[in-house]
C-alpha cells in the first residue's frame, strides 16, 4: 500500500516536471543548442534476436542497410556544420552484416571516410562473428582501418590512440557475450599496430556492470599483461579506467541504463521514459541525431516516445539535405512538447495555475 502510494507521489512529479520542460521548450531548446554527434544505425538485421533489444532488431527484420553514399553524403554536409561534434557511431541491428548483405567494403569505406573527415568514429559490434571464418575479413579490415591512421614515424615511442572505438556489450543478454568479448579483445592484445592503437569500449547495463571485472580477469589468466591507466580531466580529476593490453590496445568499460525501447519492453528494470527528456543526450552533453535503414531520423536513439522524421524525401528516394533534417526534428521536437500537454491537460493547467497565483 505505502509502496504503491510512493510510486504514485514519484509519478506524479516525474509528469510534473516534464510538463514544466515541455511549457518551457526545454526539450527544444536544448536540441537547439547543443552540438550533436551522428550515429547510423545502418541496419536492423541481426544474427541475434535478444530479448532487451531497444531497437527490436534481429533475423526476421529486412536485409538492408543505408547505402554507403547516403551515410558519406550525410558525414559531408555535418563537418560543414559548426554544430557538429565531429562523433560519429556506426551501429545496427549488426553491422558486420554488411559483409554479407552490403558488400565487401561497406564498413571499411565508411569508417575510413569519416575518419579521413577528421571525425572520432564507434563502431559497435555484439562480435558474435568472432568463432566464424568472418573474424579473419573483419580483424584484417579493422587492422587496416588503425595502420591508415597510424604514424609509421612514432612507431618506436608511445603509441598514439586514434579516434577510433570499437564497442562491445556484456551483459546477461548477450548470447555468449563473455567468450566473444574475451576473443576479440584477446586477437586485438597480440596484435601489435606500428604507431596506433585504438579502444575498445565495453558497455554494460548496470545490473551486469561487475561482469567487466571478470572479462579482465580471464584476459589477465591468459597471459595477457594488463596495465591499468588513469584518464584525467584538464582539472587534474579522474575520469575514466582504461587499461592497456601488451600495449597494444586499451580497453575501457562503460555502464549504460536499458531503456523500455523496442523489446526491452518486458523487462522488468528497463527504465520508462515517457517523454525523451534528456534521454536523447550522451552523458558528454552532446544530442544523437541517429538514422536508421527504415529511412528515419531519431532524437536519441532508444528512449521512450520516439521524435523521427524522414531523411528520404519519400517520393523518388533522394535524401534530404542535413540542414532540412535538423528543422524538420526541431519541429517534430516542438510539436511532441505541445503533444505531451495535450495528453496533460490538467496537470498543464494545475501548473498554469500555480504559476499566476503562486509564483510570482
Ligand atoms: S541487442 Fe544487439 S545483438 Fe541483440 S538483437 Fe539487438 S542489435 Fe542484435
Amino acid at each position: 500500500m505505502f509502496e504503491k502510494l510512493k510510486q504514485k507521489k514519484q509519478d506524479f512529479k516525474k509528469t510534473a516536471n516534464m510538463v514544466i520542460d515541455c511549457q518551457n521548450g526545454v526539450v527544444s531548446s536544448i536540441f537547439q543548442q547543443l552540438p550533436y554527434a551522428m550515429v547510423f544505425k545502418t541496419t536492423n538485421w541481426c544474427w541475434n534476436n535478444c530479448a532487451h533489444c531497444c531497437e527490436s532488431s534481429g533475423s526476421l527484420m529486412p536485409k538492408k542497410f543505408i547505402p554507403e553514399s547516403v551515410i558519406n553524403g550525410y558525414v559531408d554536409q555535418a563537418i560543414t556544420d559548426k554544430k557538429f561534434s565531429r562523433q560519429i557511431v556506426f551501429t545496427g541491428g549488426e553491422i558486420t552484416a554488411a559483409y554479407k548483405f552490403a558488400g565487401r567494403d561497406y564498413l571499411s569505406n565508411i569508417i575510413n571516410h569519416a575518419l579521413n573527415a577528421n571525425c572520432g568514429v564507434d563502431i559497435k559490434t555484439n562480435a558474435g562473428w568472432v568463432n566464424s571464418p568472418l573474424a579473419t575479413v573483419v580483424y584484417s579490415d579493422l587492422e587496416d582501418v588503425v595502420r591508415k591512421q597510424s604514424d609509421e614515424s612514432n612507431a618506436d615511442s608511445i603509441k598514439n590512440i586514434i579516434k577510433f572505438q570499437v564497442s562491445l556489450s556484456l551483459d546477461r543478454f548477450h548470447k555468449d557475450a563473455m567468450m566473444r568479448d574475451f576473443k576479440f579483445i584477446e586477437h586485438f592484445a597480440h596484435t601489435n599496430i606500428s604507431g596506433a592503437t585504438f579502444t575498445v569500449n565495453v558497455s554494460s547495463i548496470k545490473q551486469d556492470q561487475n561482469m567487466f571485472a571478470e572479462l579482465l580477469n580471464n584476459l589477465v589468466d591468459s597471459g595477457i599483461r594488463v596495465e591499468q591507466l588513469f584518464m584525467m580531466d584538464s582539472d587534474g580529476n579522474f575520469v575514466k579506467n582504461m587499461y592497456s593490453l601488451n600495449g597494444n590496445i586499451v580497453i575501457s568499460n562503460s555502464t549504460g541504463t536499458l531503456f523500455n525501447g523496442g523489446r526491452a519492453k518486458d523487462i522488468d528494470f528497463a527504465y520508462k521514459t515517457p517523454f525523451p527528456q534528456f534521454a536523447f543526450m550522451a552523458p558528454d552533453g552532446v544530442s544523437l541525431v541517429a538514422f536508421d535503414s527504415l529511412g528515419n531520423v531519431t532524437l536519441g536513439e532508444n528512449s521512450g516516445q520516439k521524435i523521427s522524421v524522414p531523411w528520404s524525401d519519400g517520393k523518388n528516394g533522394d535524401t534530404l539535405p542535413l540542414k532540412t533534417i535538423h528543422e524538420n526534428l526541431l519541429g517534430a521536437t516542438k510539436q511532441a512538447e505541445q503533444d505531451f500537454l495535450n495528453q496533460h491537460k490538467k496537470m498543464n493547467a494545475y501548473i498554469n495555475w500555480l504559476r499566476r497565483h503562486v509564483v510570482k
